[in-house]
């Protein structure tokens, strides 16, 4: 059964002059031609309680219409009924008016009911007689009573209904939850409705900096306006809902596709003061099978994996279902199923990439990169790290590297080699965990190796509570003795407080900032980019290296701009053990 909204029980005041086809109606209830007041107000009586039990469909304007007859037959002016959440609302005569007789008359209160029920809820309904009608029988008064509390337990009734959907199908904002959109997307199944329709999942970008920077209330009120002006451009024929934070869940009509992506690419909220906010998102799309074969977990499964890509593309992605993601969803979990061996088996295996001082050529370090040895080749991490993100595999894979460092850095110590620094990639994965910098001390200390030979590399981060989270476990690194850097700084959203408020010490520059070509002249924008991150790192105190260092007229680009260090091609790619233990016996390139 698939919920539908219920009716509004909220009515303007109505008068028997507007009451549409008001004449013609009692007729078409009551049958033609003359029937006594007794039969009338029998027969209106019972269609009335049978419309108001018809919970499948209930006809609102039908019950109000035969309200109306009900008034004319006992010659009332007035009848009101409201609906109060609380006793103070009643008392400020807030309350919502649910059903309004009015015939314009004058006239006399002689009737008021009031209940109240279990749910904060105070119903009461009031009817009123002018002087100048001849005053009700007993008869009359009793069915008038009737009529009256027939009505009264027909509001709170469906005041409780409306509450209990409120509670089911909204958040605790009054956006749809991810309930109400999936029976949406189960009646449109079923009705198979599903022929030109898209699915789609989207997050808005960085929300977390527009409530820091506007504060909660102002933020929530971009939320809602960003979400109401994206409703009204989908229409009747579209549906948004909220999985919660920032994450949005909607169907629209193929036709609105290009609508709804310019819109979530880049829309422009006003704040209550009128400065104007910048939102973009990412999203992913599915455009859903014809009529017979729409699954919903298939439909589920495809926006999410086209979602999952659109995330890890740059600032305002847009990424597309389709068949390959079906490929790479098998792939996937055979990589996944094949993990646990391959760790057994130690196919894992550090490839090391020099770090080197552009001034001198002296080797200064070096970054761990795994490389997996299956089945007679070697694979690149960007080949089965991404999956592993997905079950948070990579927590251990990432610490099982840190320990094959290790013991590379034992053997090189035991062998009397001079030492550099090591540095390990690290997954966002591990910032959720409490246990991180003790376990790294942990592992790091088995091999007796000082802290100081360690780096870790962690990527930028945006949501609030990671923030936090960050902070605090980079605090705690720092206090172990090991280096910590912003990797690949420079592609996410850097904001200047992650920089500031974050103990790294260590800045590595994307090689995204790094020119093309060396035509470039002085003062192309990313050289000027370049020249900005470089000097504010120095302001800061922070190490500054630059990744993928290519040419010759990188080289002289950092130098011009005082980045010492640098990491890529033009030394050396990721190479094996053995080839970087020569490395390390020379200590220098010659440049
Ligand atoms: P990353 O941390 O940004 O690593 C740098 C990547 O740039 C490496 O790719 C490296 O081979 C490549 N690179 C180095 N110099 C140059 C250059 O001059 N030009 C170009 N075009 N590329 C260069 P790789 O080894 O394929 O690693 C890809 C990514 O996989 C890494 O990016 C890192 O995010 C992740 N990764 C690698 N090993 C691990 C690991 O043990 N744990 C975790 N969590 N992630 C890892
Ligand atoms: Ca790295
Ligand atoms: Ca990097």
């Amino acid at each position: 059964m698939t919920p539908k909204k219920p009716n509004s029980y909220k009515q303007k005041p109505r008068s028997v002059g507007t009451a549409k086809n008001a004449p013609e109606f009692t007729e078409a209830v009551l049958g033609p031609g003359e029937v006594d007041k007794d039969t009338a107000f029998f027969k209106l009586y019972a269609k009335m309680v049978s419309a108001m039990t018809n919970f499948d469909n209930i006809d609102v304007e039908l019950i109000e219409n035969l309200l109306i007859e009900l008034c004319r037959i006992f010659r009332l002016s007035k009848a009101v009924t409201h609906v109060y959440r609380n006793e103070q609302e009643e008392k400020d005569g807030k309350g919502e008016t649910l059903c309004c007789y009015d015939n314009g008359k004058e006239g006399e209160q002689i009737f008021f009911f009031r209940v109240v029920t279990s749910v904060m809820t105070i119903a009461t309904t009031a009817t009123y007689m002018s002087p100048d009608e001849k005053p009700l029988d007993d008869d009359e008064r009793k069915k008038v009573e009737l009529v009256m509390k027939t009505v009264l337990s027909f509001v709170s009734r469906n005041r409780m209904r409306d509450l209990v959907y409120e509670l089911a199908y909204f958040d605790e904002s009054g956006y749809p939850n991810l309930r109400n959109w999936c029976e949406y997307l189960g009646r449109i199944c079923a009705q198979k409705k599903t022929r030109d329709k898209l699915a789609f999942r989207y997050n808005l970008r960085h929300f977390s900096l527009i409530n820091r920077e506007f504060g909660r209330q102002v933020g929530d009120g971009i939320m809602r306006s960003h979400y109401d002006q994206l409703n009204m451009q989908l229409g009747e024929d579209g549906f948004i809902a909220r999985l919660g934070g920032d994450n949005f869940i909607g169907v629209c009509n193929a036709e609105k596709t290009r609508t709804v992506i310019d819109y979530l690419t880049q829309a422009e909220i006003r704040t209550p003061k009128g400065e104007g906010v910048n939102i973009t998102c990412s999203a992913g799309f599915y455009r859903m099978p014809n009529d017979h074969d729409a699954g919903f977990d298939e439909i589920m499964g495809s926006i999410i994996s086209a979602y999952r890509v659109a995330q890890t593309g740059g600032m305002d992605s847009i990424v597309f279902f389709d068949d390959s993601f079906n490929e790479k969803r098998v792939k996937g979990m055979k990589i996944q199923q094949e993990f646990n061996e391959a760790i057994e088996k130690n196919e894992f295996k550090p490839f090391y990439q020099p770090k080197v001082n552009v001034n001198d050529g002296k080797l200064v370090g070096a970054e761990a990169l795994c490389r997996w040895f299956h089945g007679g080749k070697i694979i690149p991490p960007v080949e089965f790290i991404p999956f592993l993100e997905e079950t948070s595999e990579i927590c251990r894979l990432d610490y099982y590297m840190l320990e094959s460092v290790c013991k590379d850095l034992k053997r090189w110590t035991d062998e009397g080699k001079d030492l550099v620094r090591v540095s390990i990639n690290f997954s966002r994965k591990h910032i959720l965990n409490t246990y991180f910098p003790e376990t790294i001390a942990e592992i790091v200390d088995k091999y007796k190796i000082p802290h100081d030979l360690i780096e870790v590399e962690l990527t930028e981060t945006t949501s609030e509570v990671e923030f936090g989270e960050l902070k605090r476990m980079t605090t705690a690194l720092r206090n172990l003795g090991f280096h910590i850097s912003i990797d690949d700084f420079g592609i996410g959203y850097s904001s200047l407080n992650l920089i500031k408020d974050i103990p790294w010490n260590v800045l590595k520059i994307d090689k995204s900032f790094l020119p093309d070509s060396c035509e470039g002249s002085e003062m192309s924008s990313s050289n000027i980019m370049f020249s900005l991150v470089v000097s504010m790192t120095r302001q800061l105190g922070l190490e500054c290296i630059c990744e993928g260092v290519e040419t010759q007229a990188h080289i002289e680009l950092l130098k011009r701009y005082g980045c010492d260090l640098a990491q890529g091609y033009f030394f050396d790619k990721p190479i094996p053990v053995e080839e970087f233990e020569d490395r390390l016996e020379k200590g220098k390139y010659d440049i």
